[in-house]
């Protein structure tokens, strides 16, 4: 008999197939030899009361084999027909990824241009950034096969409210190599390790289904006749024909000027700034967890989400990494910009995660509006330049003790950080724009008290995070997701300001897939 049940458990319990029998025999009233097998299919931390326990929701069969039953079973992705209509994608981020891989369900077959190297080539250039302090402007941690997503922590939860969709995602990346994990936890994650493997599958999916995947391709315009794009050219000249499908993420500020010059509506948007903050993880584990000793044997590293109003803006932790690193994310020469990631397990000294203030178009100093639309990208490209030349031109980022960031005093010593390019002391409190600084440190006050320990010395403050989110909107029609304006333009993904993550770029490559293929139909071409 094959049974599915709800438990609340000890964490030794939840990591110990053996005692996991037992619980569950007990709770039948059986002999736990009779069951022969136990899956775990949901797992979820409950740390809000002293004592931490984990909730599971088992499967197990009692007198008979439990046999693998896939919670979201496998796509059948079968090759386009010769005659397949094709479109292109423009970039190979989730966003990009899934839309591919849709549009070959479709029977579209996909041609995806890619401005960075594949995923594997990528590191080398991701590592130069640390070691040599060179960036290149089409191979770096926003640019390249697998985009922002690929060198990341791969955290795979999301704020969005279908789940179904969630879980076809969750689906596609299982299926291409992620841990059975991901479609366990409350809190997925694939980790920087594994990611980079899983996005080679995907491509690999693309391929042999009849797409194509061009890697230092970078699209440089438009095809537009008479207000409809017929496809791109590339840097190199090269030109492809089709409907577009544009998930060029946040980063890619040449993308904006050349939809602008061509006459391409845009809108602003806000985004929000700040710093990365990194703590010793074992500080956080105690917090988290009630506990002096620690997370112990049993416990993941400990996660934490913090979020505030100070006059009248947002004050929040973004990306979490428990157990990770920070990382440099510039994008082009001349900007120091940091992020953060883990990996798979999870198993640094350092939790880190965004620290930010919401800023509003309306916010910004007068001397922007001369960049019209633009004026928050330029804004953000300013903070990325100053926080670079505060670093004496190097990508040995400024860091700062939060308590002396707090307190509005320089930090003599800093203690040991996981940034492998180098941190150095620097008067954050004081060059940051104001209202950014000014907020942050009352939040950090506010989070103090929320979380005693939280706010420490040992803690440090590095600059500066800001590539949260999209700083322009590319406005779409909310049916056929086509741009308000250019027939055959698909805006998609963070870029175009659609989605803010892994799972909702993803979410949305596929929409934006099934809308193309829906304006094929409409236009009998299909
Ligand atoms: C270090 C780091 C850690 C992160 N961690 C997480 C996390 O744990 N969980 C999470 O949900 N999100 C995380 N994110 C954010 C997440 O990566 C993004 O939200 C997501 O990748 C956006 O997907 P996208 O496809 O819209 O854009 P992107 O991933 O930005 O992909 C855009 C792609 O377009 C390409 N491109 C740009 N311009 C051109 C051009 N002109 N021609 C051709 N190609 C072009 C780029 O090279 C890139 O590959 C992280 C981001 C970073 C940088």
């Amino acid at each position: 008999m094959i049974k599915e049940t709800q438990l609340r458990v000890e964490p030794r319990v939840a990591a110990i197939e053996g005692e996991l029998r037992d619980a569950l025999a007990a709770g039948e009233g059986i002999n736990p030899e009779r069951i022969q097998g136990l899956r775990i299919v949901k797992r979820s931390i409950d740390a809000r009361q002293r004592r931490v326990m984990v909730n599971l929701k088992v499967r197990f069969a009692i007198d008979e084999p439990l046999g693998f039953t896939s919670i979201v079973p496998p796509i059948d992705y079968k090759p386009v027909p010769d005659d397949a209509p094709q479109a292109i994608v423009v970039g190979a981020g989730p966003g990009g990824l899934f839309a591919a891989l849709r549009l070959i369900e479709l029977g579209i077959r996909p041609i995806v241009l890619e401005r960075g190297k594949n995923v594997r080539d990528r590191r080398v250039d991701v590592a130069k950034i640390s070691r040599e302090g060179i960036v290149d402007p089409d191979s770096n941690y926003c640019f390249g096969e697998g985009g922002a997503g690929a060198y990341s922590d791969g955290k795979l939860y999301t704020r969005s409210k279908k789940r179904g969709n969630v879980e076809r995602i969750l689906g596609i990346f299982h299926q291409h190599g992620a841990s059975d994990d991901i479609l366990i936890d409350a809190h997925p994650h694939i980790g920087s390790d594994r990611l980079p493997a899983i996005i080679e599958r995907m491509r690999a999916t693309i391929i042999d289904c009849g797409g194509e995947v061009r890697f230092l391709t970078r699209v440089s315009g438009l095809v537009l006749d008479a207000g409809e794009v017929k496809g791109v050219i590339t840097a190199a000249g090269d030109v492809f024909d089709g409907p577009v499908i544009l998930a060029t993420g946040h980063s890619a500020r040449d993308v904006y000027r050349f939809l602008l010059d061509a006459g391409v509506d845009l809108e602003a948007k806000g985004i929000a700034v700040g710093v990365r903050l990194e703590h010793p993880q074992h500080v956080i584990d105690r917090i988290q967890y009630h506990n002096p000793a620690g997370r112990g044997r049993f416990l993941p590293a400990a996660e934490y989400s913090f979020v505030t109003q100070v006059d009248g803006r947002g004050v929040y932790s973004f990306c979490m990494c428990p157990g990770g690193i920070v990382v440099p994310a510039a994008s082009a020469p001349g900007e120091l910009v940091v992020n953060g990631m883990s990996p798979s397990h999870r198993d640094t000294h350092w939790a880190n995660s965004g620290m930010v203030v919401e800023v509003r178009p309306d916010d910004l100093p007068q001397r922007f509006a001369s960049h019209g639309v633009l004026a928050m990208m330029e804004f953000q490209r300013e903070m990325e330049r100053e926080c670079f030349r505060q670093a004496g031109n190097t990508q040995v980022a400024g860091a700062q003790r939060m308590t002396d960031f707090v307190a509005g005093q320089p930090s003599k010593l800093l203690p040991p950080s996981s940034f492998a390019a180098g941190i150095q002391t620097s008067r954050l409190d004081q060059w940051l724009p104001k209202p950014v600084s000014s907020r942050l440190r009352k939040g950090f006050r506010i989070f103090g008290k929320q979380a005693p320990g939280f706010l420490c010395k040992d803690a440090i403050v590095i600059g500066v995070e800001t590539r949260t989110s999209s700083p322009v909107r590319i406005p779409r029609d909310t049916d056929t997701l086509c741009h308000i304006t250019v027939k055959g333009l698909f805006p998609c993904g963070e870029g175009a300001g659609y989605a803010g993550g892994i799972v909702s770029s993803a979410i949305d490559g596929e929409r934006c897939a099934e809308a193309l293929c829906q304006s094929l139909k409409t236009d009998n071409s299909l």
